[in-house]
C-alpha cells in the first residue's frame, strides 16, 4: 500500500470514528507519531501541507473520472495554502474568513490555523474534518466549471435559497469522492462524517465568493441545516456519480 492509500485509508477510518493515527500505525513499519512532539512548526506545516495535495490529488482521480464519463475533461484547481493573510482573485484574506473557493481564479484557499483548530477540537479526528473540507471546496470548483452555479442564480438571484442549494450541492460532490475513497477497500457509514461535518462547520464554514477586487467577506447566508447537509453528502456518497448530485429534490 503506497503513502496515498495509507492517508486515505486514515482518512476513512477516522471518518468511522477511529483514530488515524492507528490506522496508519497499524500499516506501516515504523510510527508516524515518532518525533511529532519535537517536530517543529514548519514541519508541521510540511505534514499539512502534504495532506492536503494528497487530499486534492484524490478528488482530482475522482472528478477526472467523473468527467470524462461525460467525455469531458476536468480542469483540476489549484490550492492555496497560507497563513495570515492571501491574496485572491476574489479580494484579499485573512485567515479569519475561514476555508473557501474562488471562482475567479479557479483555487481553493485553505488556512493552515484553520488545520490547526480542527486538530486541536477533534484531534486525529481532525484529519477527517479536513479532508472533508478539501472535498466540499473542490464541490465548489466542480460546480464552477459546469456553470451549475449560474444556473442557480439565474433561477434564485442571490437569495439565501440559491447559496443553501449550492452549498448543498458541494456536500453532495464531496459525497461522491467519499463514495470513490470507499471504492479503495474502506467501509464506512454516510451518517458517521456528521460529527465531523458539524466541528468542520462550527470552526468557520467556508465561503464561496464570487465578487472580484476589495475584501473576501463573510458571507451571512447559513449552510442549511446539519440533517440537509448530511442529506445532501448522502445523497452523493449512495449514488457515487456526478449526476447523483444534480437532482435536489431530496434535500
Ligand atoms: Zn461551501
Amino acid at each position: 500500500m503506497g503513502i496515498g492509500g495509507l492517508v486515505i485509508g486514515a482518512i476513512i477510518y477516522g471518518l468511522m470514528g477511529g483514530n488515524p493515527l492507528d490506522y496508519i500505525a497499524s500499516n506501516t513499519e515504523s510510527s508516524r507519531m515518532t518525533g511529532s512532539s519535537t517536530a517543529s512548526n514548519n514541519s508541521a506545516d510540511e505534514d499539512k501541507k502534504n495532506f492536503a495535495s494528497v487530499v486534492l490529488a484524490d478528488t482530482e482521480d475522482v472528478w477526472t473520472d467523473q468527467f470524462s464519463k461525460r467525455s469531458a475533461q476536468y480542469p483540476a484547481p489549484q490550492m492555496v495554502l497560507f497563513r495570515g493573510r492571501t491574496k485572491s482573485g476574489c479580494g484579499s484574506a485573512s485567515s479569519q474568513v475561514g476555508p473557501f473557493y474562488c471562482p475567479l481564479d479557479h483555487r481553493v484557499y485553505l488556512d493552515l490555523g484553520f488545520f490547526d483548530e480542527l486538530s486541536s477540537k477533534l484531534g486525529a479526528r481532525g484529519d477527517a474534518a479536513a479532508a472533508y473540507v478539501i472535498a466540499h471546496e473542490v464541490g465548489h470548483h466542480v460546480q464552477t466549471v459546469l456553470g451549475l452555479n449560474r444556473q442557480v442564480q439565474e433561477q434564485y438571484g442571490r437569495s439565501n435559497k440559491g447559496s443553501v442549494l449550492q452549498e448543498l450541492q458541494a456536500d453532495c460532490f464531496a459525497g461522491v469522492w467519499a463514495s470513490h475513497m470507499q471504492k479503495l477497500g474502506n467501509v464506512f457509514e454516510a451518517g458517521d462524517i456528521q460529527e465531523a461535518m458539524g466541528a468542520a462547520s462550527a470552526v468557520g464554514d467556508d465561503r464561496l465568493q464570487s465578487l472580484g477586487g476589495g475584501e473576501v467577506q463573510p458571507e451571512t447566508f447559513t449552510h442549511g441545516s446539519s440533517a440537509q447537509r448530511v442529506g445532501a453528502f448522502r445523497q452523493g456518497f449512495e449514488g457515487g456519480e456526478l449526476r447523483s448530485c444534480l437532482q435536489a429534490s431530496d434535500w
